[in-house]
């Protein structure tokens, strides 16, 4: 293949998009880009071969019944049909009763484009694409902290000087295998129910696979969280200027303190601390998640308890530092900002909030939003509960403990805490928390530990 005849582009498959270069017979070769520094994957070496197979469709095929076979048309009829067929249903059955799906191979003109078909020439409401199981937990949790959606907002080049990269729930070394040469430098911590070679990779850096029962990663991250805040390691001065709510992820956290995580999620308590310790005294250092943490019925809340404990160490928005999400499909990420999202409109515009539903009818040309959706945004703030008269939270305990005489005390934050007046030691900050011997309910009986 000559420099000459061939294309410089990307492998079509995951979210890398390593540099490729392709031949016009679909000739693959790799090509340096600094995703991939000149490397491919055994998928990307291989995608060429689809061009040219013999079972490659390159041409329409209708058929007029489902018991009918194909037949062979030309592109303008095939178009008409399916333009006749959509306002025939249309018609009959309204708007919604045709569904646009897109995916995350997409590029973002394309994602763009599908999302004002379906919401402006359809009018349909029914529109969602494949990250819809993808990496929707990661957005939604994403939006929750950040309030937007971004998976990876750096550079995949900043790992490359990282000291410790925490990974939980993905198996780069096999899914992604040039990222790792990204990884070469840092102590890996890897965080998967199986030895996978990325959790090999975790070992001989010299750092830990830490291996929870399935579905308990989550139990895991708020053990993690506790160790932090009970260790000392929060960054206080991040937490105070950069973040709000504390309070409230501490409500949760305060109920799982390592040896209780550890006998649910089987990972050792020691093992905690150790990583919460590493993550703390580096100076560059990283929590990045991937399907693993985010392909569950808990998965917002896992990738919110990993963001916690990355804002808990003040990692976020600091150089060499951060928190990410590994996107996994080529543009999964330009599929979200551009508008194939069901809940988003293109760039991250929430399709109830009225504000940008106006901007981007405006963008398209109406005096008024036609995109199907709520006339008015809804409230997402979420109804915070009710203090008993008289009472105060306990700091150490969690949403259902309630301190009969509630005593304030200095929390790590800075703002007024309640501690269990039965028990002021049941403070974390001075390393004696009990929530199970020390935490009392208003009725003045003790609580069950778990
Ligand atoms: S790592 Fe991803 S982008 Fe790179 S060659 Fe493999 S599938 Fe393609």
């Amino acid at each position: 293949m000559g420099p000459d005849d061939r294309t410089a582009t990307h492998c079509p498959y995951c979210a890398l998009q390593c540099g490729q270069w392709v031949g016009p017979s679909g000739e693959v070769d790799a090509r340096e880009f600094p995703t991939n520094a000149g490397g491919m994957c055994q998928k990307g070496w291989t995608s060429g071969a689809l061009l040219a197979h013999p079972q490659r469709l390159t041409s329409p095929l209708v058929r007029t019944s489902r018991e009918a076979g194909f037949t062979e048309t030309g592109w303008d009829d095939a178009l008409s049909g399916v333009a006749g067929r959509l306002a025939a249903l249309r018609a009959e059955h309204g708007p919604d009763s045709v569904a646009v799906f897109g995916a995350g191979g997409l590029t973002n003109e394309k994602a763009y484009l599908l999302g004002k078909f379906a919401r402006v020439a359809l009018g349909t409401s029914q529109i969602d694409y494949n990250g819809r199981f993808c990496m929707s937990s990661a957005a939604a949790a994403g939006n929750r902290a950040f309030g937007v959606d971004r998976g990876l907002p750096f550079p995949v080049t900043d790992l490359d000087d990282a000291d410790l990269v925490v990974l939980a729930g993905a198996n780069v070394a096999e899914t992604m295998p040039p990222l790792m040469s990204h990884l070469t430098g840092a102590r890996l911590v890897v965080v998967d129910p199986r030895r996978t070679p990325t959790a090999e990779r975790a070992i001989a850096s010299g750092g830990l696979h830490l291996a929870p029962r399935p579905g308990t990663d989550l139990v895991l991250a708020l053990g993690m969280l506790h160790a932090a805040v009970v260790d000392g390691h929060l960054d206080l001065t991040y937490l105070d200027e950069r973040t709000t709510g504390f309070d409230d992820v501490w409500a949760t956290a305060s109920q799982w303190w390592p040896e209780r995580a550890e006998r649910v999620c089987g990972v050792a308590a020691t093992d905690m601390r150790t990583v919460v310790g590493w993550l703390a005294e580096s100076s560059r250092r990283y929590v990045l998640t991937a399907r693993g943490a985010e392909q569950h019925a808990h998965g917002v809340d896992t990738v919110a308890a990993w963001i916690n404990l990355s804002l808990a160490l003040g990692l976020p928005g600091r150089p060499g530092s951060g928190f990410g999400t590994i996107t996994g499909q080529g543009n999964g990420q330009g599929g979200r900002e551009h508008g194939q999202k069901s809940d988003q409109l293109p760039g991250y515009r929430h399709i109830t909030d009225p504000v940008a539903r106006q901007h981007v009818a405006g963008v398209w040309g109406f005096p008024r939003p036609r995109s199907p959706g709520p006339a008015a945004a809804r409230s997402s703030s979420s109804t915070p509960s009710a203090v008993p008269a008289g009472r105060g939270r306990c700091w150490s305990s969690g949403p259902t403990c309630w301190s009969p005489r509630p005593t304030p005390a200095p929390s790590p934050s800075g703002s007024t805490r309640w501690t269990c007046s039965s028990s002021p030691t049941c403070y974390p900050a001075r390393r004696r928390c009990a929530p199970t011997s020390c935490c009392r309910s208003p009725s003045g009986r003790r609580r069950r530990g778990p």
